[in-house]
């Protein structure tokens, strides 16, 4: 089963914005990251992340700040990185949203734990399924996929494309980045697979289930 989870770092460390994407995406993670709190709510739109690394002090905003903006909208699960080893800012950072809390310097291999453990707090937390707009309904744990109340049959790829899309709904995601997350990284295979793939699709679950974007690649517009 395909497990392509995105992690936005909000981390204005260089060094250490570099060292957790390197460790995170050799977990097999999907990794954005930017060193200011306007971008990271920017993208934080963009990419609907499964759980936001957040350093407490930016050049522009605080982490309080952009935590309280993240959780009044959503239920993203939030790590916590500071300098401080302040139990104040420690409590008011979880009085505030966070979900963990990690001080600097900390060990990557920890990092990768704490966010394995807040994926899987998440996940319980959940639905069991995902719904596109209502009308596609996927359930993970059976890897069945149901259109109104007919099941469909999808090949492996085609599943794991419809789930990647699925799981990041109205986000662009190049063929290059589509091969890469569905099929292995190594793949030589050209991005007309994606392509083949992405007709499959429509054919079975009905054209407007991706959009093409032009001269970017595909999205799935939706909730
Ligand atoms: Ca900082």
């Amino acid at each position: 089963m395909i497990k392509v989870q995105t992690i936005l770092i909000i981390e204005d460390e260089e060094s250490i914005l570099d060292i957790l994407a390197y460790s995170l995406r050799k977990e097999g993670y999907r990794v954005h990251g930017t060193a200011t709190g306007q971008e990271g709510l920017r993208l934080f739109k963009g990419i609907s992340p499964d759980v936001v690394i957040l350093d407490l002090m930016l050049p522009d905003m605080t982490g309080f700040d952009i935590c309280k903006l993240l959780t009044a909208t959503s239920t993203v699960p939030i790590l916590m990185l500071t300098a401080r080893d302040d139990i104040v800012d420690k409590v008011l950072g979880l009085e505030l949203g966070a979900d963990d809390y990690m001080t600097k310097p900390f060990d990557v291999r920890e990092v990768a734990a704490r966010i394995k453990a807040l994926l899987r707090r998440q996940k319980t937390a959940s639905r069991s399924y995902l719904s596109i707009n209502d009308v596609v309904r996927i359930e993970p744990r059976s890897h069945t996929v149901w259109k109104a109340e007919e099941q469909i049959a999808l090949k492996p790829k085609e599943y794991e494309l419809l789930l990647l899309f699925a799981q990041h709904k109205n986000q662009v995601f190049s063929r290059e980045e589509i091969l890469d997350t569905v099929w292995d990284f190594d793949y030589d295979g050209d991005a007309r697979t994606v392509d083949v793939h992405v007709q499959r699709l429509r054919k079975k679950l009905g054209s407007s289930i991706i959009e093409t974007v032009f001269g970017v690649g595909y999205k799935m517009r939706g909730m």
